[in-house]
């Protein structure tokens, strides 16, 4: 069988690097990707390799600057010779009350979790239009679609990664190529180890399932989408929530 490539952004820990672990599993070449985390990337790209992934190679990209998240995925191809799925998951918080939020809270939310997206996505969708196959696959959140107080510059990222999921996937669903979003609500990782026991507490009291997500279920939601059974699956935005969401 013909070796599928995916490129996971943000793969050094959490999500992502449970996201990479799955797809290595599942027997794709995986491109591990990181930020600053460096030696944690190479220990994913290890394990990844121990996993089965036929070929793993490690990029280095900080996706808040323009240049560099255009740069990543045609350093990907261009190392992979192609690219059949990306996952677009890197992301971060930075929050606060909105008439608290500095300028850079808000710009480095958008940079990082909105425009990367659009810079990966547009040169992977290039690639992928020419093969007539891919699969993109945009880690949102909960927050875009229910808004969370304190986080209005992550909660609008979030909606905008959502509308831009819809309007991409509809552009190239006639080129074999699906582009779907998940949306996690509280999942353990670092983004939410720090959370206070107050609010740790309030938000379990609000979850059917009445604990958070691990990664690894995530993991799973993202590699059904990229697989070949999820073809007929686009434009949607799937909640991975414990029941959180109401529809
Ligand atoms: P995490 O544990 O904090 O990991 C974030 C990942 O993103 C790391 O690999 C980090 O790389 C990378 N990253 C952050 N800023 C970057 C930058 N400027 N350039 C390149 N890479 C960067 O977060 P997580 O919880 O796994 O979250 C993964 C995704 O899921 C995010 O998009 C997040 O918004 C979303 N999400 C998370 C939750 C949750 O409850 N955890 C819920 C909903 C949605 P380095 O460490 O190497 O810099």
């Amino acid at each position: 069988m013909e070796v599928k490539r995916a490129l996971v952004t943000g793969s050094s820990r959490g999500i992502g690097r449970s996201i990479a672990l799955e797809l290595a599993r599942r027997g794709y070449a995986v491109a591990i990707h990181y930020g600053r985390r460096k030696e944690l990337a190479l220990e994913v790209a290890e394990e990844a390799a121990a996993e089965g992934a036929p070929r793993v190679e490690v990029f280095a990209a900080d996706l808040s600057d323009q240049d560099q998240a255009k740069g990543l995925v045609a350093a990907v191809i261009e190392a992979f010779g192609g690219l059949e799925v990306l996952v677009n998951n890197a992301g971060i918080t930075r929050d606060g009350l909105l008439v608290r939020l500095k300028d850079e809270d808000w710009s480095q939310v958008i940079a990082t979790n909105l425009n990367a997206a659009f810079f990966t996505t547009r040169e992977a969708i290039k690639h992928m239009m020419r093969k007539k196959y891919g699969r993109v696959i945009n880690v949102a959140s909960v927050s875009g679609l229910l808004g969370t107080p304190g986080q209005a510059n992550y909660a609008a990222a979030k909606a905008g990664l959502i509308g831009f999921t819809k309007s991409v996937a509809k552009e190239y669903a006639a080129r074999g190529i699906t582009v779907n979003a998940v949306a996690p609500g509280f999942i353990e990782t670092d983004m939410t180890a720090n959370l206070p026991e107050t609010l740790r507490e309030s938000y379990l009291a609000q979850i059917p399932a009445a604990r958070f997500g691990k990664p690894e279920e995530v993991a799973k939601l993202v590699s059904f989408l990229a697989s070949d059974d999820a073809a007929y699956i686009n434009g949607q935005t799937i909640c991975i929530d414990g029941g959180l969401t109401p529809h």
